[in-house]
């Protein structure tokens, strides 16, 4: 008689009736099973409270095989930059090109609009132009944050561009720190902006209680408009580049 084993282990993958790919999770914090999609390594991922767990939650995941596999044909692709594509900054359409013997991105304004050229192939073409985005989205959310900071009364914080998997922003209001994600730049200059006006409100209320949304409002007005924006297009914009 063999003695009992997990038969599964956290980080096992194994292939659904369906061909997708289910990555297996465990984490003493889950109180439940739970399935999420994975839309960057485009595979669902199980989580479980513990090893002996999986094997429920392998056989949970297989009777969700057809759930899983309409959310993983219909999530967007990662796409990286390449010379040919567009991408949106602020509401305007850039075009994006390569250009030999050029190395960090560079935009130049063209009687049929603006073009950013930058060099290299593939991988290294791609980082380029993300750099560049970075760079423009640290700017315009470092003046938008400090407008906000100020109609607020609010002293300063500190602000961080990073490229989170799926949220927009957080913020601190116990360490005074905003971080937000780099690719709302691609967004709409109104949604980016609401952004920063989201965050730096949560200095005066760090829920989101309806006395926090009235502290937005106060601040640009209706909010609801970006909101959906966000919800409609936002996993268009984390998948671009990535
Ligand atoms: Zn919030």
């Amino acid at each position: 008689m063999k003695l009992f084993q997990p038969r599964y282990r956290d980080g096992d993958r194994l292939a659904l009736s369906n061909g997708h790919t289910l990555r297996l999770s465990v984490n003493k914090r889950a109180r439940r099973l739970s399935i999420r999609i994975d839309t960057r390594s485009r595979e669902a991922v199980v989580v479980a409270p513990s090893a002996s767990a999986l094997a429920q939650g392998v056989a949970f995941a297989q009777t969700k095989a057809e759930w899983i596999g309409e959310k993983l044909d219909h999530a967007v692709e990662g796409q990286p930059f390449k010379p040919g594509m567009t991408v949106g900054l602020l509401g305007r359409t850039i075009r994006l090109e390569g250009a030999a013997g050029v190395g960090a991105a560079r935009l130049i304004d063209l009687p049929d609009g603006p073009v950013l050229r930058a060099g290299g192939e593939g991988d290294a073409y791609s980082r380029r132009i993300e750099n560049w985005f970075r760079k423009q989205a640290r700017l315009f959310l470092l003046e938008r944050t400090e407008h906000y900071l100020k109609a607020l009364g609010q002293a300063p914080v500190r602000v961080s561009i990073v490229d989170t998997r799926s949220r927009w922003g957080s913020c601190s209001p116990h360490n005074r720190s905003i971080r937000y994600s780099w690719r709302v730049v691609m967004a709409p200059e109104r949604v980016a902006d609401y952004l920063a006006a989201h965050e730096v409100a949560h200095l005066v209320r760090a829920d989101h209680s309806p006395e926090y949304w009235a502290v937005v409002e106060g601040l640009i007005g209706d909010h609801k408009p970006m909101r959906q924006w966000l919800k409609h297009h936002g996993a268009q914009l984390h998948a671009i580049g990535a």
